[in-house]
């Protein structure tokens, strides 16, 4: 639905012009005379953008938008106020009473009516969505472009030739152009350079679509006038990014900014002396600008406060503050210091010039000098302005894309450091569950090896302890009286108590075969890793070297896994204490397919080695050479080992240091 707009203006050419403009713009245009009649048509519909003339027969223009910004019918409407009025005292009423634009008359049509497009645009009805149009010959492109703009939130209108997309511009007056660079008949290098052209379409934002790779194709399309190009291999959300970058862009001026980069430029002149400032206003308009005019430096602030300009020109000798304080504050003021300041003095005074540069002034001119010389300089301070305003985008653009690079480039690196920390978090808890489990089976083979112990020593003395009351009972059999019979009584009970603690030794046994020994396949490379893990978990074990040599052809071996990590652990930490002091500190860890029933699991150091009469000792229980040591560890290996059906036995280096071998079977037999 096309946007409505009422305007308000006692000249009957004013009103037919404009409306013919606007209605080709599609607009729909309702027009009144007078305040009273503005006051009815306002009662009866909603307007979207209201052009508001200032002096009306019956009021004032200023007192009406007064009344609408307080709620009498279309208060959010858009509202550019129209004015012969040059004053700057009627433009900071009109601006400070809620105008969104003033605009000086006699007015420059195609201005109006692209302003008129933007103030609508940045101020959408609620809940109403952005026109995008797509010129586009392929239909399946065009279907699949119109189906990710939609799910974005965008209506799609869509055309398949650059003269159907001209046309439907016009008339829809979408918020933005997608073209496709190539289209049978005029490209859409040509649609987006007409596009340019056109006064009311002027700043309708186009992204220029390019099929090829190379580079000339971009350059090709910012020279036609294109805001954007996407490549069409793009992702679409790249594309769709692009987009909303440029309707951003367009999105009302900042403040501190002209209104419009292209379209007529404001200037605002200052001066005490009236003929001198209607000529000026007289010359420039005739040069298609809006001319705003102040009688001193005061009312220029006045009105920079409210309505940024294009360009200042400034009278140097003014009551009041003055030409050199005016330029001054102008330039200390952050969001007013772009604005070129060109002072005007009556005489060809070099001191004066030179005051009025060091104030901050861009330019100079004498007002003696001939009109073409000002609007020559006019013209230059612009284009200077212009440029500088256009660079600074660029650059904002740029900073801004490289700080979303950095963005993006920071986020990724937390992501992967997150992803690294839990990885180790999840590693220490596993290797917590597996350090307390090793404990776990650790305490009861110390426990079992204990029990064994104790029950392989005690069993010689109570077998000899039997014998010997057997035998006294024997021979009690040929004794006689009181006598005989309490010994036979104390040797019966001496028996019992044996016979009690042989089956107190069975039980032990007993106990010592049950230990848990449940089995499963395993991989021996990942068992032996995290065996290395949990034996070198130890800042005493910082500064030795650890090599591992794992063949990779190993298959899965039948195993009790947390007791064979018992046995590496042993091994390893063995190793380590025995390096402590060595000069050269390295620990082999190995494993080896080494028949096609068995494998071979090596762990080898570099430390003194072992002296013989120990070595003869090595896996008998309670051997040990260290002052706080059991000597239960190998003994512990070993009972492991062999009740896999596999053997441990140890190796000296040829060099250094020894090597611990141990063999396991890889299909072991059900009853070993
Ligand atoms: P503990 O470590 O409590 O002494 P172990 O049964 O584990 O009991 O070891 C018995 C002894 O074997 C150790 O005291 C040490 O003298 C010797 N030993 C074990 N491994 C090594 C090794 N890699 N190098 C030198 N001696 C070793």
């Amino acid at each position: 639905m096309s946007a409505r707009v009422l305007i308000v203006d006692d000249s009957l050419t004013v009103r037919m012009s404009l409306m013919e403009a606007l209605f080709e713009a599609g607009f729909a245009v309702t027009t009144v005379p007078t305040v009273a009649e503005a006051r009815e048509a306002l009662a009866l519909e909603p307007f979207e953008l209201i052009i508001l003339d200032v002096r009306l027969p019956d009021g004032d223009g200023i007192d009406l938008l007064g009344e609408i910004r307080a709620g009498k019918g279309s208060s959010g409407a858009a509202v550019m106020l129209l004015s012969t009025e040059a004053e700057v005292r009627d433009r900071v009423r009109g601006l400070s009473t809620g105008a969104d634009e003033y605009v000086g008359k006699p007015y420059d049509l195609n201005y109006v009516i692209q302003r008129a497009a933007e103030l609508v645009r940045s101020a959408p009805a609620p809940g109403s969505r952005e026109t995008v149009l797509i010129i586009e010959d392929s239909v399946t492109y065009r279907e699949q472009l119109k189906e990710a703009l939609e799910a974005a939130g965008y209506a799609v209108i869509g055309a398949s030739t650059g003269e159907e997309g001209l046309r439907l511009a016009a008339s829809a007056r979408p918020a933005a152009v997608i073209v496709d660079g190539q289209l049978p008949g005029i490209d859409g290098g040509a649609v987006t350079r007409r596009i340019r052209m056109d006064a009311a379409l002027r700043h309708l934002p186009c992204i220029l679509l390019t099929g090829s790779e190379e580079r000339e194709a971009e350059v090709r399309a910012l020279d036609a006038g294109a805001d954007a190009f996407v490549r069409k291999g793009e992702e679409i959300d790249v594309l769709l990014a692009r987009l909303a970058a440029v309707l951003r862009s367009v999105d009302g001026p900042r403040v501190g900014e002209a209104s419009s980069l292209v379209g007529p430029r404001k200037i605002l002149a200052v001066d005490d002396s009236e003929t001198y400032l209607q000529q000026v206003a007289q010359e420039l308009r005739a040069e298609g600008y809006d001319v705003a005019l102040a009688r001193s430096g005061e009312e220029a602030l006045e009105l920079l406060t409210a309505q940024p300009v294009d360009c200042i020109l400034l009278d140097l000798m003014m009551p009041g503050i003055g030409g050199h304080e005016t330029c001054r504050r102008i330039k200390g003021t952050p969001i007013l210091r772009g604005i070129p300041v060109i002072m005007l003095t009556a005489l060809e005074n070099r001191e004066a010039m030179i005051q009025g540069l060091d104030a901050g002034a861009d330019d100079y001119i004498s007002k003696s000098s001939d009109f073409e010389v000002l609007r020559s300089r006019v013209l230059a301070q612009i284009r200077r302005k212009q440029f500088e305003d256009e660079n600074r985008l660029i650059r904002e653009h740029l900073a801004q894309k490289e700080l979303e690079a950095v963005e993006a480039r920071a986020t990724r690196e937390l992501e992967a450091l997150e992803a690294v920390l839990n990885e180790r978090k999840r590693n220490e808890v596993e290797m917590n569950k597996l350090q307390a489990e090793l404990a776990h089976v650790s305490r009861w083979n110390a426990m079992g090896m204990m029990a064994a112990t104790l029950a392989h020593e005690l069993n010689q003395p109570l077998t000899a302890v039997s014998n010997f009351l057997e035998a006294a009972r024997h021979m009690s059999k040929n004794l006689e009286g009181q006598q005989a019979g309490n010994i036979s009584e104390m040797i019966e009970n001496a028996m019992k108590q044996t016979a009690r603690t042989g089956a107190i030794i069975r039980n032990l046994r007993e106990f010592i075969e049950k230990r848990e020994t449940s089995r499963s396949l395993e991989n021996l490379n990942r068992v032996v890793e995290e065996a290395i893990a949990l034996g070198t978990a130890g800042a005493l074990y910082n500064d030795t070297r650890v090599e591992v040599d794992l063949d990779a052809r190993l298959p899965p071996v039948m195993v009790n896994k947390v007791q064979i990590q018992q046995v590496l652990v042993n091994l390893c930490r063995n190793a380590f204490e025995a390096m402590k002091s060595a000069r050269r500190r390295v620990l082999t860890v190995g494993t080896r397919l080494e028949t096609p029933e068995t494998v071979m699991i090596t762990v080898s150091d570099t430390g003194p080695g072992i002296d013989p009469d120990v070595m003869t000792r090595l896996f008998q229980p309670f051997t040990t050479t260290k002052s706080e040591g059991m000597g239960i560890g190998l003994k512990i290996c070993q009972s492991i080992v062999e009740a896999h059906g596999g053997e441990i036995w140890i190796t000296p280096n040829e060099d250094e240091g020894v090597t611990f071998r141990v063999r396991l079977p890889i299909d072991e037999d059900e009853d070993a």
